[in-house]
């Protein structure tokens, strides 16, 4: 991971002072190798070794007590700057707010639609209609449909009629009248880049004068993703950009490349196919994952969200006392279940991403201790030392299990509380200051 390489490597710089530009030239190797590896186009992790070079040579590392977090910290600094500085709001101000997708087709702009309907809906207390621009297929009315459903929005549609401008125009009049403050128009995209497809979203854009027009984007299509971005932008002028499926690994280097080709800002990304996997692009986590720490802060943030306070309170006097019990436990197990796609999440955290892209977790993998745990009486599962031989067997036989997986259960209980009780009590202080900073 960069952040370590860049450490190890200004470690021995320590003793030297200064940094020059010999003794910088390895390090600035590795952040361009690293900046290659994340998707960077090359010419912009070229031009981003030259300003990060400049910045070093001025720094003085003998006043820095730890050389190697300066050169992180240039780096970091330096990344977010390059990608905005702060997160950028999308424009709600008039009424309606009418906000334009624009996107290749698979790009994510029916989930996207639907995620910023939820988003909105729930974050900025707003009354969101949905319009179905992709008239086309049959199966796009129907996705955005099943998405505003799921959401709790409206979603404007007309039956039969296969023109997107006059749909968008009549669903515009329909949100004045029914009250909505904003409306998102959903449109078709093609594969590649098309005369089509451009003049259709150009006349509906110069239709209905929309007040975002926001580009998606798939980052995993790397490079690609940067010359559709330019493509779009010629043609459109567009406000905002939205990165999409940018899951567990994918390093984000897009991001990077879009903002410095396109100079408009990244609004939003999105992490998951589930509706809730969206989060508000901030330049500077982008600059942490792309440095390989792993986005902890939306991380917490997003946990926090689904996260009943008043429960936390609860538990948290519980762990302290060693009075964790099982009805805790299915209570956590349904509270990660809440937060979404676990995997989703926990790749989030540093180094994980990589051990979970082997390993195959899924929501499934909590059936059989939730069907144990749902086998054992009160009792049992706030005093879980009765729990003998003979109880044993009638938990597995009552949850379909076997007694083996019982006790793997009840062994994984006895640890997970340890290990809680020494977390509620200092030793995650201990590990709070080790992260980085
Ligand atoms: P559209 O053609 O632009 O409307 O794209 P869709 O919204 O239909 O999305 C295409 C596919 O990408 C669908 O299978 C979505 O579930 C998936 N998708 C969209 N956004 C994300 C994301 O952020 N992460 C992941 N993993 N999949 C996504
Ligand atoms: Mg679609």
């Amino acid at each position: 991971n960069l952040s370590e390489r860049l450490e190890s490597s200004f470690k021995l710089l320590k003793g030297q002072g200064r940094i020059t530009e010999v003794n910088i030239a390895e390090t600035l190797k590795d952040v361009r190798r690293a900046l290659l590896d994340a998707d960077v186009n090359f010419k912009i992790a070229k031009e981003f070794t030259k300003d990060v070079k400049e910045k070093a040579l001025g720094a003085n590392v003998l006043n820095a007590v730890k050389p190697g977090q300066l050169m992180v910290k240039i780096v970091r600094d330096e990344l977010a700057q390059l990608m905005g500085g702060t997160a950028e709001e999308i424009d709600l101000k008039r009424q309606p707010a009418v906000i334009l997708m624009a996107g290749l087709q698979g790009s994510g702009k029916t989930t996207f639609s639907g995620k910023l309907a939820g988003f909105l809906k729930n974050k900025k207390s707003k009354n969101p209609l949905l319009v179905a621009g992709d008239v086309y297929r049959p199966a796009a009315i129907d996705q955005l449909k099943v998405v505003g459903e799921q959401i709790g929005a409206p979603v404007y549609t007309e039956e039969g009629n296969k023109n997107p401008v006059k749909i968008a125009k009549a669903a515009i009049k329909e949100a004045k009248t029914k009250g909505h403050d904003v409306v998102i128009v959903d449109t078709a995209g093609r594969l590649a880049v098309d005369e089509d497809m451009m003049k259709e979203i150009s006349a509906i854009k110069d239709a209905i004068n929309p007040h975002e027009i926001l580009f998606v984007v798939d980052s995993m299509t790397g490079q690609d993703a940067v010359n559709t971005a330019k493509e779009f932008n010629d043609r459109l002028d567009f406000n905002g950009v939205i990165l999409t499926k940018l899951d567990g690994d994918t390093r984000g280097g897009a991001a990077l490349s879009i903002r410095k080709v396109v100079d408009k800002p990244i609004k939003f990304v999105g992490t998951g196919e589930k509706l809730d996997a969206l989060d508000v692009f901030h330049p500077d986590r982008m600059a942490d994952r792309i440095l390989g720490m792993g986005d902890v802060v939306s991380l917490v943030e997003r946990a926090q969200e689904q996260f009943d306070e008043e429960q936390a309170r609860k538990l948290n006097k519980k762990l302290a006392k060693n009075q964790f019990d099982f009805d805790d436990f299915l209570g956590q197990i349904q509270q990660i279940k809440k937060m979404g796609n676990i995997k989703d999440l926990a790749s989030m955290i540093p180094g994980v991403g990589k051990a979970l892209k082997k390993m195959d977790i899924d929501d499934d993998a909590f059936k059989g201790i939730e069907a144990i745990i749902r086998a054992m009486t009160p009792s049992e599962r706030q005093q879980p030392n009765i729990i003998n031989g003979s109880r044993r067997k009638r938990i597995a036989d009552g949850s379909g299990t076997n007694v083996q997986e019982v006790n793997r259960l009840i062994k994984q209980f006895a640890e997970t509380r340890k290990m809680m009780k020494a977390m509620s009590s200092g030793k995650m202080k201990n590990m709070m200051r080790n992260m980085p900073q």
